[in-house]
């Protein structure tokens, strides 16, 4: 196995630029996990060192987040209240020497359902950035993720950063996640919401649900029903019918039906902690 440690953008994207495929690091929390017994023979090109892909900056009104930002970057981050779910969810990804090393967008390039970035970014309208040496593009979220393990990064691509738009002024985020028990867990189901208030109500929602579907999703149809509602209104909105885009199954975790109740309640309880959180702060 070679092991590729480049501290220029320039020379990774030359590493994946070859005939012969790469593997691409970042904090291997997924991806060591995922080799099992087996022993690794390729090229790995650990994305760690790499000069400007490290931390969150503002950037034309939005933010930038690097590609080699871990969780903790995210926590320890001064960011404004919307990304409060982004926050929450990086409290809760797996333990501290986890969200030390983990990343952001190696959670997102991962693709599981059960990723816990990827509702709260769903709520941040968020956009990926790929990189190689034919060019730059970047590409929504929910359009990035394209299956269970599947993305729309080419061989030859690496994740450079992800762009968030401006954000409505005094949006505030919440992240809530169910699992089996209170700390490093894998979601039977999480919830991510940015919400817009206005004397108390809300004046423009964004919800997105994770590990109720082969993609995490925003539930468009309730974020529509929400727009005018208090509190009170806004939990009588979460019915089945509005989050009939989801599709839960059954494993290990939880049968699909009681995904489902999952779902409902984590809805219920970000839309809550938002809105009686603080005013401001
Ligand atoms: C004990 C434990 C607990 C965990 N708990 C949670 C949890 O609670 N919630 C949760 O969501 N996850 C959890 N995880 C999974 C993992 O920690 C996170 O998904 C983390 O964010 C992955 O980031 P990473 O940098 O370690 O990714 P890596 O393992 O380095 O990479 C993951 C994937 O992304 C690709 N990749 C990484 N960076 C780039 C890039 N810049 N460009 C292109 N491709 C890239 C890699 O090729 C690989 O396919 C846990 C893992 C462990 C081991």
């Amino acid at each position: 196995m070679s092991y590729l440690i480049p501290t220029t953008l320039e020379d990774a994207l030359d590493a994946l630029s070859g005939p012969v495929p790469v593997a691409v690091i970042a904090g291997g929390t997924d991806w060591f996990p995922a080799q099992g017994e087996r022993a690794y023979g390729g090229t790995l090109l650990d994305v760690t060192r790499v000069a400007g892909l490290r931390g969150i900056t503002p950037h034309h009104d939005g933010w930038r987040i690097g590609a080699a930002t871990t969780w903790s970057d995210v926590l320890h981050a001064d960011l404004p209240r919307a990304f409060d779910g982004l926050k929450q969810a990086a409290r809760e990804v797996g333990s501290v020497q986890i969200q030390n090393a983990g990343t952001v967008a190696g959670n997102l390039c991962n693709a599981s359902p059960a990723a816990d970035g990827v509702p709260p970014l769903l709520c941040l309208d968020t956009e990926v950035e790929l990189s190689s040496l034919r060019g730059v593009r970047r590409v929504a979220l929910g359009a990035f993720i394209a299956g269970v393990r599947q993305t729309l990064r080419a061989p030859d691509e690496l994740v450079t950063a992800l762009y968030i738009p401006p954000l409505p002024a005094g949006a505030r985020g919440g992240f809530t996640k169910i699992g089996g028990r209170k700390y490093l867990v894998i979601s039977v189901a999480m919830v991510g919401a940015v919400l817009e208030l206005s004397s108390g109500r809300i004046a423009s929602a964004r919800v997105a649900v994770g590990a109720a579907s082969p993609v995490a999703q925003r539930l468009e149809v309730l974020e529509q029903a929400l727009v005018g509602a208090d509190l009170a209104g806004a939990l009588d909105q979460v019915t089945p019918a509005r989050l009939s885009t989801l599709s839960p199954i059954s494993d290990v975790r939880g049968s699909a039906e009681y995904r489902g109740e999952a779902v409902a309640e984590a809805i219920r309880r970000t839309l809550k902690l938002i809105m009686e959180g603080p005013s401001h702060g």
